[in-house]
């Protein structure tokens, strides 16, 4: 099992089994002294865990983070931490936690501390999305970045597994945005691989051997995420934006349907990072491969069975293509909605288009 901690560039990352009891040491290490411990709803278990785990340092539990980080959410959190007089934050969660984490400790320039318990990588990352009357903004800022990162693989052991398929898929799709990114370097292609090749060896061991596995997919999330925090993302991570952020779609399962349409679209014109993917992968095609794969796990198929309309195609490839960003082939509206379209029925990638 892999274990290590480190300290990059003002992260400090703490991995292992059971290194949920270094928690109070860590904090400590910060300046916390009270900490808003977040998650979201019914996730009872791990709040009583990670309370236990401050001891004297929990300050007090917000339990209502909400996906895409409403405003309205930050701000009944914000009220939270100033009741409790707050002086950290805990956030013990997936994206979810981890996004109203970033939200409220970079409002009040706190120290902030994750335990993920998905493989969406935000953790990581000095990027924040927030969701304000239906449209998703997006930040940047080094100071967003946690503190601390405390991955504990016992965490992560009952994630159920429509979950941990479709956060591994999400966690695959930043590995894979990186390997065609502009500002890649040999050290992004490397961790971007090696992701790749974590996830999906985890997501194959799984039945199997759940420890191991666990260990090797919530690793490659934490590359995968010093991909996405590294380098910026081009068509899949634009449109899944667009359509999270705009048309409610649930985050993972989003990012599973589009990818492989996503890498089909841009195959032609990064051949080199294809080839790479497949190869970590263990497929012959990366798009097909990546696809058949997720499908034979129980990924979810298709955009319709997330809740799009077809009536939404047009509208979705407009706002997709607002802005114009980095990305290996051109966007166009019209190829956005071809994509769109084959997405929301599932066409078979390589079968009758
Ligand atoms: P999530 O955090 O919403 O978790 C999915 C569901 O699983 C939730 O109901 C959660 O309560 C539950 N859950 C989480 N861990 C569990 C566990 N170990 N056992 C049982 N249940 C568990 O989903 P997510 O996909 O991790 O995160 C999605 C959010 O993260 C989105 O808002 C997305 O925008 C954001 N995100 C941000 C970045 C970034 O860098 N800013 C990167 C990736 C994702």
């Amino acid at each position: 099992m892999r274990a290590f901690e480190c300290d990059d560039g003002g992260l400090r990352v703490v991995f292992g089994t059971g290194t949920l009891a270094r928690l109070g040491e860590e904090l400590d290490r910060l300046g916390g002294r009270r900490a808003l411990v977040l998650s979201t709803p019914r996730r009872g278990e791990l709040v009583s865990r990670v309370v236990a785990g401050l001891g004297g340092a929990a300050a007090g539990v917000f339990d209502g983070a909400v996906m895409h980080t409403p405003v309205e959410v930050t701000e009944a959190a914000l009220a939270r931490a100033a009741e409790l007089g707050a002086d950290s934050v805990v956030s013990a969660g997936g994206g979810t936690t981890t996004g109203l984490g970033k939200a409220v400790a970079h409002r009040l320039g706190v120290p902030h501390v994750v335990l993920p318990t998905t493989y969406a990588g935000s953790e990581v990352t000095p990027v924040l999305g927030e969701t304000s009357g239906g449209r998703k903004t997006t930040t940047t800022d080094p100071a967003i970045r946690p503190d601390t990162v405390i991955y504990d693989v016992s965490l992560t052991m009952g994630l159920p597994w429509p979950v941990t398929v479709t956060s591994a898929v999400n966690s695959m799709a930043h590995a894979v945005e990186a390997l065609y990114a502009p500002g890649r370097t040999g050290a992004t292609d490397r961790m971007a691989t090696g992701s790749i090749a974590a996830l999906a060896t985890g997501l194959r061991r799984l039945p199997g051997d759940p420890e191991e596995a666990r260990a090797e997919l919530l690793y490659g999330a934490y590359l995968a995420g010093l991909c996405l925090g590294a380098v910026g993302m081009g068509l899949h991570h634009k449109l899944c934006h667009t359509l999270g952020g705009s048309f409610g779609l649930p985050h993972a399962p989003l990012h599973t349907v589009v990818l492989p349409y996503a890498m089909d679209y841009n195959a032609p014109a990064a051949p080199d990072a294809m080839r790479a993917v497949a190869d970590a992968l263990g497929v012959a095609d990366a798009p097909a491969g990546l696809q058949r794969f997720a499908r034979s796990l129980g990924a979810p198929a298709d955009l319709a069975g997330l809740g799009f309309d077809a009536a939404d195609v047009d509208r979705a490839a407009g706002l997709a293509t607002q802005r114009p960003y980095p990305n290996p082939r051109p966007v166009t509206r019209d190829g956005v909605a071809d994509l769109l379209r084959r997405a929301l029925t599932g066409q078979s990638i390589g079968g009758p288009r």
